[in-house]
């Protein structure tokens, strides 16, 4: 399932926001700091955050800009949602390093169609968890890999040489005139 992470510390907001995106069939986290935000976007690794912007203990902008600067959560997309909806507050929330705005009030029909940001989240996971079974290779298991590479290469020599095998036999007998 995938995983949004929401932070937010209006009641309300959190209220309506888990309604639309459970009913969307995404599994919701709450923080409610931005300081308990980011330790749940690295246990958790969310597919997404959802970020207000005024917030307790450590705001958005901040919050964000710890995200963004860590490479363990860098990639998750992270979207601003706010009241402060005027260009420049935009332009705040994007130099923080927010992927995209929300304005609120929010058109909770239009919320929840975060495909393309999810997709990205999970190329980049994909990635990340292959490059570390690759990294936990033991030398034994490397031996083997190499050993089973080399064996595929011996096989398609192998099974090239029976077509070629094949081939010049048949050539034989009908010249030759051979009858099995
Ligand atoms: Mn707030």
């Amino acid at each position: 399932m995938t995983t949004i992470l929401y932070i937010e510390d209006n009641e309300d907001n959190i209220f309506v926001f888990m309604r639309r995106l459970s009913k969307k069939g995404y599994d919701v986290i709450i923080a409610h700091d931005g300081e308990a935000g980011i330790s749940m976007a690295r246990s958790e690794r969310p597919s997404l955050i959802l970020m207000d912007l005024d917030l307790p203990v450590v705001d958005g902008w901040e919050a964000t800009r710890l995200l963004k600067a860590s490479p363990e959560t860098s990639h998750i997309p992270v979207i601003a949602v706010s009241a402060y909806a005027m260009a420049e507050d935009r332009r705040r929330a994007l130099d923080a390093g927010c992927d995209d705005f929300i304005s609120k009030p929010v058109d909770m029909k239009a919320l929840g169609g975060f495909q393309r940001e999810v997709q990205h989240h999970e190329a980049h996971e994909i990635d990340r968890l292959s490059r570390i079974a690759l990294e936990n290779l033991t030398g034994s298991e490397v031996l083997a890999l190499d050993r089973i590479a080399s064996l595929a290469k011996k096989l398609k020599d192998l099974n090239s040489a029976g077509v070629a095998l094949r081939a010049g036999t048949q050539a034989v007998r009908q010249n030759r005139n051979i009858t099995v």
